[in-house]
């Protein structure tokens, strides 16, 4: 049975399920740059290469959520959701488990280089190397088919490529979570940079009640069991304080049996909890409510348009080695490479078709092994093909002809596209002439 009683439970709770949802994002396409076919899973839109200025705006959103996020609630995604700090916390959950299972004392302070002490870090490194590897393959996997990869790595197929990616991030992680730990979310992390721009007077801190100091016992239970080293009765704003809660729950307890209340507490700009809704979620001035109004516009019109664009993308080349043939009754045959791509959730059939004056005029044809052309959903397909006309109806020379692809269950799905179609040379010379 799950109790949220307090702040640890609570945040061991958020830690589960972000690190659930950071593994599992990758494989449900929900956010995902696909790097060897240069496409990028956002939600239920799939966003192709010439509609990355949309992936541009999806990353402005994205990073402006953080900044919304840090500006109220201060560094609450460093000690409740941050993989980094995550991964702190389990290695040094690991590190007490094995001293206690192995009977490992560190309280003497001296080098320790006996076989259970180098036993215990055997194991501890052992594991944390795993972890890192999982990190390394779950890294990538934002990046390339997950699938596929998973199915490679089982069969011994995986590539160099990914397979060094992985192994390098691997190697990062364990000297990280070896050797740096807290170090690195204190001296070199970027996050907690930015978050010191973004905060105001406002955000939330982790508050000791100076003005109950004479309550304090000095127990220094907050001091002793804090993650980060610090003594937060010295200041609220210490930019070591990953507002994680544990010493609030630490007070909260010792003083619970002396019949006070809490001295240290989460608090908006010096003020504890509100009353309403909003200030309970932080909303407690101006600044914020129009900053998230901003933020729900800019949600808004980037969902319509990532909504509104075209579940369909056509585009032809010439054949670059023939520039046109003569066929029987003057019609000339030019050829081409198609390529079309159903970018909707959906299998369709699409016809493909001249249009324009030629196409009104009947005086066009194609030549396709299929039409109309059955796509998968999300499926690309590059088709050979070609188009004749009477030469008689065109300009001699290379003449700018329209495609259409239609899709047969819904005619407002639909794609256009341009193609170059030459005539002969005598054509112009006979034109020249007359
Ligand atoms: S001071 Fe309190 S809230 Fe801040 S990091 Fe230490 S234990 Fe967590
Ligand atoms: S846990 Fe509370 S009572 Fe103990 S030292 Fe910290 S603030 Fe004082």
């Amino acid at each position: 049975m799950l109790s949220f009683s307090t702040y640890r439970s609570k945040r061991r709770f958020v830690q589960a399920l972000s690190t659930i949802i950071i593994i599992v994002l990758p494989f449900l396409n929900v956010l995902r740059l696909d790097i060897p076919t240069l496409r990028f899973y956002f939600l239920s839109s799939v966003l192709w290469v010439d509609e990355f200025y949309l992936l541009f705006l999806v990353m402005m959103l994205i990073l402006w959520i953080i900044v919304i996020f840090s500006m109220v609630y201060g560094r609450v995604w460093c000690g409740w959701i941050c993989p980094q700090m995550v991964l702190n916390e389990l290695s040094g959950w690991l590190e007490k488990k094995t001293d206690r299972w192995l009977r490992i004392s560190r309280t003497s302070g001296r080098p320790d280089l006996s076989a259970r002490r180098l036993a215990g870090y055997a194991l501890v490194s052992a594991a944390i190397s795993a972890v890192a590897l999982l990190i390394g393959f779950n890294l990538v996997a934002y990046f390339t088919d997950p699938y596929r990869m998973l199915a490679d790595l089982l069969t011994g197929r995986l590539g160099s490529v990914e397979s060094g990616f992985i192994v390098g991030i691997a190697i990062l992680v364990y000297v990280d979570v070896m050797f740096w730990r807290e170090k690195f979310c204190t001296r070199a992390c970027p996050y907690g940079m930015m978050q010191i721009v973004v905060t105001d007077a406002n955000t939330q801190v982790v508050r000791y009640q100076r003005e109950r100091a004479h309550e304090c016992i000095d127990c220094m239970a907050c001091v002793r069991d804090c993650m980060m080293g610090i003594d937060l009765r010295t200041s609220p704003y210490q930019t070591e304080c990953i507002h994680c809660g544990d010493c609030v729950d630490l007070c909260t307890a010792i003083l619970k049996r002396l019949k006070k209340p809490t001295l240290i507490t989460f608090s908006w700009g010096g003020r504890e909890r509100g009353r309403t809704w909003y200030e309970k979620l932080g909303l407690i001035d101006a600044k914020r409510w129009i900053v998230l109004s901003i933020t729900a516009v800019y949600a808004v019109v980037l969902a319509v348009l990532i909504d509104a664009r075209q579940p369909l993308a056509l585009s032809a080349t010439g054949d670059g080695s023939t520039l046109f043939r003569e066929g029987k009754n003057g019609v000339i045959w030019n050829d081409y490479t198609l390529t079309i791509s159903n970018r909707s959730l959906n299998d369709g059939a699409f016809l493909i078709e001249c249009t324009g004056k030629l196409q009104a005029a009947g005086r066009c044809a194609l030549q396709l092994l299929e039409n109309p052309v059955f796509l998968k959903s999300r499926e690309v397909r590059t088709i050979r093909f070609s188009i004749g006309a009477s030469s008689s109806h065109l300009r001699p020379g290379p003449n700018r002809l329209a495609l259409t692809a239609v899709n047969t269950s819904d005619p407002n799905i639909r794609a256009a596209t341009e193609v170059a179609f030459f005539t002969p040379q005598h054509e112009w010379n006979q034109l020249r002439v007359r």
